[in-house]
């Protein structure tokens, strides 16, 4: 059981390589993947714990007073469940775990929302043979090269200027085909960096600076409600008002929504305008992306948001905000 981010900081190689390693064991039939399950969640409950566990039958109302105990559930607070040492502490399995979350989620005595996926490995049925290890290796030591190749090849064709004397259609062409000698196209922006466009390369080159605060506010919000909120809702929890209007008539937000522990963090710093232009900017910049998701029993769709690879990678302060010349520490 594991995640890849863990195995990864555990072996001291990058992700990637543990990802094609993984996968190379498991086509060589030394490793066999099993079904994924949630290692990360928020839990919050919707009554309180003896309320709840008064409905189970005894396994798993077992199960469900451990899960209170060991995480301190109570009614209305919002706590981060871990599926790792859940497991190691009470040899239960993060299936039966994730099995109950869910059942009570669907019931509505609690929402579970999963913020990470973890798997499951077990020896394959050639796990002792030393050559099918040696293949894998040699198979793994083979995908990276190629990885790592076209990951470069991809990091050459975006820096590609226009001073070069490349083209990015032939560049494309010769990679599809290749060999090298494809016609320039004429109109890319290396064959014609003088053709005008509808946008200015300057505004995409050195767009306004994103201002610190709220861009932090809003990324760390983000994957707390991944994929569940609105911008309209975000903007609420992080202003910090409880109550809205939709259609003539008020309404309140949900109590997971106020007790999020982003509720109010921008309290009282920017209009609800400024913080949409937060918001548009960022979904602009590819670190936030809209899903289309259902309303569930009222009907019809919303459009949530969604932190993007992008989005962790400035919230993980691997690079900055767009703008701020240091990278932003994050403080946990
Ligand atoms: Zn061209």
């Amino acid at each position: 059981m594991c995640g890849f981010e863990a195995l990864a900081e555990e072996l001291e190689v990058e992700e990637a390589a543990v990802r094609v390693m993984l996968h190379a064991l498991e086509r060589a039939g030394a490793l066999v993947r099993g079904e994924d399950f949630t290692l990360e969640a928020a839990v919050l409950l919707n009554r309180s714990p003896d309320e709840i566990a008064g409905r189970l039958d005894a396994d798993d109302k077992t199960l469900f007073e451990r899960l209170r105990d060991h995480l301190g559930l109570a009614q209305d607070q919002r706590v981060v469940y871990r599926a790792l040492p859940f497991a190691s502490l009470t040899d239960r399995h993060p299936f039966e775990v994730d099995s109950l979350l869910h059942r009570l989620g669907q019931s509505g005595e609690l929402i579970f929302r999963g913020f990470q996926r973890g798997m499951t490995f077990a020896p394959g049925s050639r796990a002792n043979a030393k050559a099918v290890i040696d293949a894998a290796a040699v198979s793994f030591v083979e995908r990276f090269r190629q990885f790592s190749s076209r990951l470069e090849e991809m990091i050459r064709y975006a820096e590609m200027r226009a001073d070069s004397g490349r083209c990015r259609a032939a560049f494309l062409v010769d990679h599809l085909a290749g060999e090298p000698g494809s016609p320039r196209c004429g109109v890319c922006d290396l064959c014609a960096p003088d053709h005008s466009v509808p946008w200015s390369a300057a505004l995409l080159v050195d767009p306004e600076p994103l201002e610190i605060e709220p861009t932090m506010a809003i990324l760390e919000a983000a994957p707390d409600h991944d994929g569940l909120y609105g911008i309209g809702t975000l903007k609420k929890i992080l202003l910090g008002e409880a109550y809205g209007r939709r259609d003539g008539k008020s309404y309140a937000l949900s109590a997971y929504a106020r007790n999020s522990e982003h509720f109010g963090a921008l309290r009282g710093t920017l209009s609800h305008e400024r913080l949409q232009d937060h918001f548009d900017r960022l979904v602009a910049g590819g670190q936030l992306e809209t899903i289309e998701k259902s309303r569930g029993d009222a009907g019809g769709v919303y459009r949530a948001i969604r932190l993007t690879d992008r989005g962790r990678d400035i919230l993980a302060g691997a690079v900055p905000i767009s703008g701020s010349e240091e990278p932003v520490t994050v403080n946990s």
